[in-house]
């Protein structure tokens, strides 16, 4: 590549110090930048980053050069020194989400693991946080049970948070898909002294950009829309404040809870086509949830809607959230989230329907290429046993809309049969059929 252009720094020459992100990148979009963030840390010729498995790097040849560790320095080199600390693959990645995410990035072996490091930092005496993804619950019980820290409901008054304490924002929720205000509990947040977590795992960059509307922290299950494949484990930080990445990079580097290399590898690559990939899915999503709540709306009359009616009771996701619009378009001007909730009329339903679709998963997780649907009851045991959560990928919308609906009515000749066969049951019993 051009070196004029500015953002490459590479001359193939493997023991130039760590070169710093050059500030002409900001003048570019973020498709652009989730192509070119990365290429002041090439160091090679290839187009396609190179996956590094080293654990450990070699020091400078020139004894004039070398630097003892420090207490400052020892986990925060500006070179690599052991992977504990940073590594080039995950580095890369890391690039790429601080000029995505608007702030600078750290990496971690898992979303849960990122959530539980921002605690470890942060150490709030309260955390306000409403129900949504489980996992998080689990980690702040851990967080709890460590350190005397107490739950509040997200709504509590604010008067009850202090200096230090924490708002535990997660937006869009799992799993339904609903939207909660940003700048609104950043403001509350703010009024205490307290500071504001944002989970924008359902709301990945593209679609959501907590920072601009408050957010102290920001953090992602890269798992799911950033690795967006289903095939790496990932968690993502990120922080403007000042001091904070460094004092997490150093906690990170005891903790040892870092991405592998081969997931940092698949995080770059994934990072490329990131915002193609959320728009598609959340207009997508967008579609088939109109759909449903046309079909599920009293008024429209139509073979297939009182299908759809027959099965479904009730789908949720921002898009329908009509009250809220005025601060929800501020916050997903693109498109809402591509997860979206069904409830249907019986819990038996809801088990049998991930079953009679051809191109959904039934599976946990979401934010993949793949289509997946889940019968939530299977990993969390706090929902509704009706509820269904589905993950839309990048298969045509027209497809995935006929899928459901040949699903839906496929419950819906079988409970009809099943009917029939009861009220056959019953006549039998009455008219001694034998055989
Ligand atoms: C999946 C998920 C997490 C946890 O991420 P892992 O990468 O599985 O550890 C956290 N928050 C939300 C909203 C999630 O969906």
């Amino acid at each position: 590549m051009d070196a004029s252009n500015g953002i490459t720094a590479s001359n193939g020459d493997t023991n130039a110090e760590e070169p710093q992100a050059p500030s002409s990148l900001s003048k570019y979009s973020a498709a652009t930048q989730a192509i070119h963030a990365d290429d002041y840390l090439n160091r090679v010729e290839d187009v396609a980053p190179p996956l590094h498995v080293a654990t450990t790097f070699r020091y400078h040849d020139d004894p004039d050069q070398l630097n003892p560790a420090t207490e400052e320095s020892s986990s925060l080199s500006d070179r690599h020194v052991y992977s504990r600390h940073t590594a080039p693959t995950t580095t890369r990645l890391e690039a790429l989400l601080t000029s995505l995410l608007h702030a600078p990035s750290l990496t971690y072996a898992s979303g849960l693991a990122a959530l539980h490091s921002a605690y470890i930092f942060l150490r709030p005496r309260r955390i306000a946080i409403t129900a949504g993804y489980h996992g998080a619950h689990a980690v702040l019980a851990l967080h709890c049970r460590l350190t005397g820290a107490t739950l509040l409901p997200l709504d509590c008054p604010p008067a009850a948070l202090g200096p230090g304490d924490v708002i535990h924002l997660e937006t869009p929720l799992n799993p339904t898909g609903e939207a909660l205000s940003i700048r609104h509990y950043a403001a509350k947040a703010h009024s205490r002294g307290a500071y504001l977590l944002v989970d924008g795992t359902f709301g990945p960059p593209g679609l959501q950009e907590p920072f601009a509307l408050g957010a102290d922290v920001v953090m992602h299950s890269g798992t799911k829309y950033l690795g967006g494949h289903s095939d790496m484990l990932c968690g993502v930080l990120a922080t403007r404040r000042e001091g904070w990445v460094r004092g997490l990079e150093k906690e990170r580097a005891v903790m040892g809870n870092v991405m592998g290399g081969l997931e940092g590898w698949l995080g770059v690559r994934s990072l490329r086509t990131l915002e193609v990939r959320v728009r598609r899915q959340s207009a997508s999503a967008g579609r088939l949830v109109a759909w449903l709540s046309g079909a599920l709306a009293a008024e429209e009359e139509s073979a297939e809607a009182e299908v759809v009616r027959a099965v479904v009771q009730r789908v949720q996701h921002a898009s329908l959230q009509e009250a809220d619009m005025a601060w929800l378009r501020e916050q997903m001007p693109h498109g809402f989230g591509p997860v979206f909730a069904l409830s249907l009329r019986s819990e038996l339903l809801a088990r049998r329907l991930p079953s009679k679709l051809a191109l959904f998963h039934h599976a946990t997780s979401l934010g993949g290429v793949e289509s997946l649907i889940e019968w939530r009851k299977m990993s969390d045991t706090t929902v509704d046993t009706r509820l269904l959560r589905v993950s839309v990928g990048l298969e045509g919308w027209e497809d995935l809309r006929a899928d459901l609906m040949a699903g839906f009515r496929a419950l819906w000749e079988e409970e009809k049969g099943e009917e029939k066969e009861e009220r056959g049951a019953r006549e039998g019993d009455g008219g001694g059929i034998a055989g």
